[in-house]
């Protein structure tokens, strides 16, 4: 079995974002300009910000942190939105979820303007990205397809599973497998037979949050599985998938941690600096 190793992917990706950054700073005379705002004060979020601000400036990146506290109004948030949207230093604009209740998420995911939304979570880009033209895609998707691109470059005619059927992962990652010309089953909670969708999979991607849910005897032996989960059991993180049990029977595998985790943040600077890109045309 191989380790699909994302930390090192993760790492060779910032070094080329780095290279590519210093290159754009040459050419343009500005680098690209990532702005994150955060509302509240809950710990994962703000742990997953200051991992985002700390990657951004590594690469070069210009980067901004705004904090409102829980209690700031809606209308405020918006308003800085638009402010951003038409503020030229600003190339991507990320908030992180979640959101307090009183603030409604689809208004504000509706207000980043497209050519800024670095999660892919605007319906304009949803609707590019089901439609194969160019789009921001969901950050961990697409640290995803790209560890699977790395071990497997053609996906040609291979059956896809993507086990989970949410925005933010496995409909964005059944695109990504479609476009790559896999045959695509997605499943959810009220799917008959996990076990029997998963047995006839070559690529397994599972982003369910249901700690070690795919099992050993759920997989074939040449198939190549990605754990999208990250769980907090009484044994610590594990991911959706059996490890111990599946790594004995696949011929790849990403860990939980040290798999996707880091290909989620590095694919964040890539989409801050192809929102700059297309925004220099
Ligand atoms: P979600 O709760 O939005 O969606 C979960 C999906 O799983 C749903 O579509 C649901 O239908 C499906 N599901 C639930 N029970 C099921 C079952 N028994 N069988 C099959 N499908 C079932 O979750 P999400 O936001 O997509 O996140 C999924 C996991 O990925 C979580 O563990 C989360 O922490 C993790 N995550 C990791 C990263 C990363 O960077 N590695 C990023 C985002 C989310």
């Amino acid at each position: 079995m191989i380790l699909i190793d994302g930390k090192k992917a993760a790492a060779e990706l910032r070094a080329e974002l780095k290279q590519e950054v210093a290159e754009l700073k040459a050419k343009h005379n500005k680098v690209p300009g990532l702005t994150v705002i955060l509302i509240g004060d809950l710990t994962p979020s703000q742990i997953y910000v200051r991992n985002k601000e700390k990657s951004a400036n590594e690469v070069g990146l210009k980067s901004e942190v705004i904090k409102y506290p829980d209690s700031v109004e809606e209308k405020i948030v918006l308003e800085k939105i638009k402010e951003l949207n038409s503020d030229k230093t600003v190339s991507g604009i990320l908030v992180q979820l979640p959101l307090p209740k009183h603030i409604d998420k689809q208004k504000v995911i509706e207000a980043i303007h497209p050519s800024k939304d670095v999660d892919g979570f605007h319906p304009m880009n949803v609707g590019n990205l089901s439609s194969g033209y160019e789009s921001s895609i969901p950050c961990t998707p697409l640290g995803c397809y790209l560890l699977i691109k790395k071990f497997e470059p053609s996906l040609n005619g291979k059956k896809a599973v993507v086990v989970g059927r949410s925005n933010l992962n496995g409909k964005p990652m059944t695109q990504l497998l479609l476009k790559e010309n896999c045959t695509v089953t997605i499943t959810h909670s009220k799917t008959k037979d996990l076990k029997a969708e998963c047995l006839e999979a070559d690529i397994i991607v599972a982003a369910v949050g249901i700690p070690e849910l795919v099992r050993g005897d759920w997989v074939k032996k040449d198939a190549i599985v990605i754990d999208v989960g990250i769980n907090k059991t009484d044994k610590g993180i594990v991911g959706d998938v059996h490890f111990e049990e599946v790594s004995k029977n696949v011929k790849a595998l990403t860990p939980v941690p040290g798999g996707v985790g880091p290909m989620t943040i590095a694919c964040l600077l890539k989409n801050t600096i192809d929102c700059f890109k297309r925004s220099q045309i």
